[in-house]
C-alpha cells in the first residue's frame, strides 16, 4: 500500500524509513516492515500498527545508511509476519518491497518452484525477488534482473529492491502504481507519494509508468529496455 526507501551519506536509515512510513500511515495498512544493508540485508516486519510492531521490535533499530520500507494492505495472503514486506530471494541478498497486485503470479512462483526455489508466504509479491535472483545468477545485474522479472509479469506495481550483491544501489520501478524519487544532497528517496519524504527534501521527480530509477550516488531514470529517460525535477513548495 505504501512504499519508501533511501539512501543517506551517512547516518542510520532505519529511524528516516520508520518516520517517513509513518507519513503513509493515513493511506490505511495491516502490516508494516522495513529492511536495510550495510552490505548484508536484515529485516524487521510484523502485522499490526506501526506504533505496536516498533514496540515490539524496534523498527529503528537496524544498522545501515540505506533501506526499503513498507507498509502493506494485504491482497495475496493474510495480514501476517510472513506475508509482510519486506520479501527476499532463496539467498536472503535481494529484497523487495511492492504496491500492488501481480496477475500472473501463481504461474511464475510454480515455474519457480519448479526450479528449486523455496516460498516462505502466500504473496503474490515473493516471486519478485526469486525471480530478481535467478536473473542474477545467469549472470545479469542488479538492474538487468530488475527489469526482466518485470518484463515477465503482469499487473500493476511500484517496487524497491535493494541486493546485498551490489552494495549502495536501490532500483525503483513503476506500472499503475505511484511512485516518486526524492533528490536531496547527495542522499536519494523513493515514495509512494510526496508528503512523505518533504521532511528531508523538496525536490521530486515524478516517474511515468514503464520507468525504472537507479539510485546509487548518482540518478538515472531508465524505460525497461534499459534506455536513459531524461527527467525534469519539481521544486514542491510547501506554501502553495
Ligand atoms: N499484493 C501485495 C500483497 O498482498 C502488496 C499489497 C500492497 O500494495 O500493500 O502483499
Amino acid at each position: 500500500c505504501g512504499i519508501v526507501a533511501c539512501i543517506l551519506k551517512d547516518g542510520s536509515a532505519a529511524p528516516v524509513l520508520l518516520e517517513c512510513v509513518r507519513r503513509l500511515e493515513y493511506r490505511g495498512y495491516d502490516s508494516v516492515g522495513i529492511a536495510t544493508s550495510d552490505p548484508m540485508i536484515r529485516i524487521k516486519k510484523d502485522s499490526g500498527k506501526i506504533d505496536e510492531v516498533d514496540a515490539e521490535l524496534d523498527l529503528a533499530d537496524l544498522p545501515g545508511s540505506m533501506g526499503i520500507a513498507h507498509v502493506r494492505w494485504a491482497t495475496h495472503g493474510l495480514p501476517t509476519a510472513e506475508n509482510a514486506h519486506p520479501h527476499t530471494d532463496c539467498s536472503g541478498e535481494i529484497a523487495v518491497v511492492h504496491n500492488g497486485i501481480i496477475e500472473n503470479y501463481l504461474e511464475v512462483k510454480e515455474e519457480l518452484e519448479s526450479e528449486g526455489h523455496i516460498f516462505r508466504s502466500e504473496t503474490d509479491t515473493e516471486v519478485i525477488p526469486h525471480l530478481i535472483e535467478k536473473y542474477m545468477d545467469e549472470g545479469m545485474d542488479l538492474e538487468a534482473a530488475t527489469a526482466t522479472a518485470l518484463r515477465k509479469l503482469r499487473g500493476a506495481y511500484a517496487i524497491a529492491v535493494v541486493s546485498s550483491r551490489e552494495p549502495g544501489r536501490i532500483v525503483g520501478a513503476r506500472k499503475e502504481s505511484p511512485l516518486i524519487v526524492g533528490v536531496g544532497e547527495g542522499e536519494y528517496f523513493l515514495a509512494s507519494d510526496v508528503p512523505a519524504i518533504l521532511n528531508h527534501t523538496s525536490r521530486v521527480i515524478y516517474l511515468d509508468d514503464g520507468e525504472m530509477v537507479i539510485l546509487d550516488g548518482d540518478l538515472r531514470v531508465t524505460d525497461m529496455e534499459g534506455n536513459t529517460v531524461e527527467k525534469e525535477i519539481h521544486s514542491i513548495d510547501w506554501s502553495a
